[in-house]
C-alpha cells in the first residue's frame, strides 16, 4: 500500500532544472564522466552511450571496455579517451585509474561468470554517483546480494523487460509501479521505468514524461539515455534532476526527428545529433 503520487513533467519544468554553462569556466568544472561497458559484437552500446554523455555537456568522458573495444572506439568517437582492461572479448576486472564525477555502467556488458564478479566488486568500492543501465540491471537482478552494496541514490534504467527480472511480474501498471515505488524505497535508489511514458520513480513519488514517440522503439536508443544521464550527473545535477532532466531531453530529441524522419527511420544515432536541438528548443 504505497501512497504514491504523480505528476507531469512539462518544458518549463525542466527549464527550472537546468544549470547554466558558466562564462569562466573550463572542461574540468563539467565533470568527467566514465562508461563502463562492451562485449565482443556489442561495442556500439558504449559508443552511443559515451556520444550521447558528451552531446549533454559532460567535460571529459573516459570509456571502460574489453580490449576489442578499443580501436573502434578511437577511431569513431575521438573526443572520447579509452581505458581497457585486458581481456578481450569481455569486462574481467574493473579498476580505474582517474577519479570520476559520475558512472554509467552495464550497456552491451554481458554476463560472463568474471564480469559479475568484476561488477560486484565494483559497486563495493565506487565513490561516484551512478546509473546502472542493459546487463547492470540483469546482473543486479540475478544476484541480489549485490544490491545491499548498491550506493544509494544510484539510478537504474530498466526497459520492462529488465524491470520484470528486478521486481517479478505485474498484473497490470498500477502493480507495476507499486512494485517499481517498493524497490525505490528498499534500496534507496531511482528508478527509470522506460517506456512510451517514462516515469521516474523515487520512493513514492512519480515523475511522468511528456516527451518521446515510436520512433524510439529502435536499438540503441535506451544507451543514449544512460549516456545523457551520466553526462548531467557529471556536471553536479542530482540523481533525480539529471533523472528527470534526460529523460525529457531523450524524448525531445526524438520529436524533433520526426519531421525529417518519420518514426521508422530515427535511429539511437540521430537521436544523439538531434540532442543539440533539443537543448535549443528547451530556451
Ligand atoms: P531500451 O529498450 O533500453 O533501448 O530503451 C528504449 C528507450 O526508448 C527508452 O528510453 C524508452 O522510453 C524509449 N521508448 C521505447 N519505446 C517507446 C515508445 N513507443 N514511445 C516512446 N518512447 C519509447
Ligand atoms: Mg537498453
Amino acid at each position: 500500500n504505497v501512497d504514491s503520487s504523480f505528476e507531469y513533467f512539462q518544458k518549463h519544468d525542466i527549464q527550472s532544472l537546468y544549470i547554466p554553462r558558466k562564462r569562466f569556466s573550463h572542461k574540468g568544472t563539467y565533470g568527467h564522466s566514465v562508461i563502463i561497458g562492451g562485449s565482443y559484437g556489442k561495442i556500439g552500446a558504449v559508443h552511443l552511450s559515451g556520444k550521447a554523455c558528451l552531446k549533454v555537456g559532460s567535460g571529459l568522458v573516459t570509456l571502460y571496455v574489453p580490449e576489442c573495444g578499443y580501436t573502434p572506439l578511437q577511431s569513431s568517437l575521438p573526443e572520447a579517451m579509452v581505458l581497457t582492461d585486458g581481456e578481450e572479448e569481455y569486462i574481467s576486472k574493473i579498476s580505474l585509474s582517474i577519479k570520476p564525477s559520475a558512472v554509467g555502467i552495464g550497456m552491451g556488458l554481458g554476463t560472463e561468470e568474471e564480469t559479475i564478479q568484476a561488477f560486484g566488486n565494483f559497486l563495493k568500492s565506487v565513490k561516484a554517483p551512478l546509473v546502472i543501465d542493459a546487463d547492470g540491471i540483469n546482473i543486479l537482478a540475478k544476484h541480489l546480494e549485490f544490491l545491499k552494496d548498491m550506493p544509494k541514490g544510484t539510478i537504474l534504467t530498466p526497459h520492462p523487460k529488465e524491470l520484470e527480472r528486478l521486481v517479478g511480474p505485474w498484473a497490470n501498471d498500477f502493480e507495476k509501479l507499486e512494485k517499481a515505488m517498493r524497490f525505490s524505497e528498499t534500496y534507496q535508489c531511482i528508478l527509470v521505468v522506460k517506456g512510451a511514458n517514462t516515469i521516474v520513480i523515487s520512493g513514492e513519488k512519480g515523475y511522468v514524461n511528456s516527451t518521446g514517440n515510436p520512433g524510439m522503439a529502435t536499438a540503441g536508443s535506451g544507451d543514449v539515455l544512460t549516456g545523457m544521464i551520466t553526462g548531467l550527473l557529471a556536471q553536479g545535477y542530482n540523481s533525480l534532476n539529471a533523472s528527470i532532466f534526460a529523460v525529457y531531453l531523450h524524448g525531445l530529441a526524438a520529436d524533433l526527428e520526426v519531421p525529417a524522419h518519420g518514426y521508422e527511420s530515427i535511429t539511437a544515432s540521430s537521436m544523439i545529433d538531434a540532442i543539440g536541438k533539443a537543448f535549443v528548443e528547451l530556451f
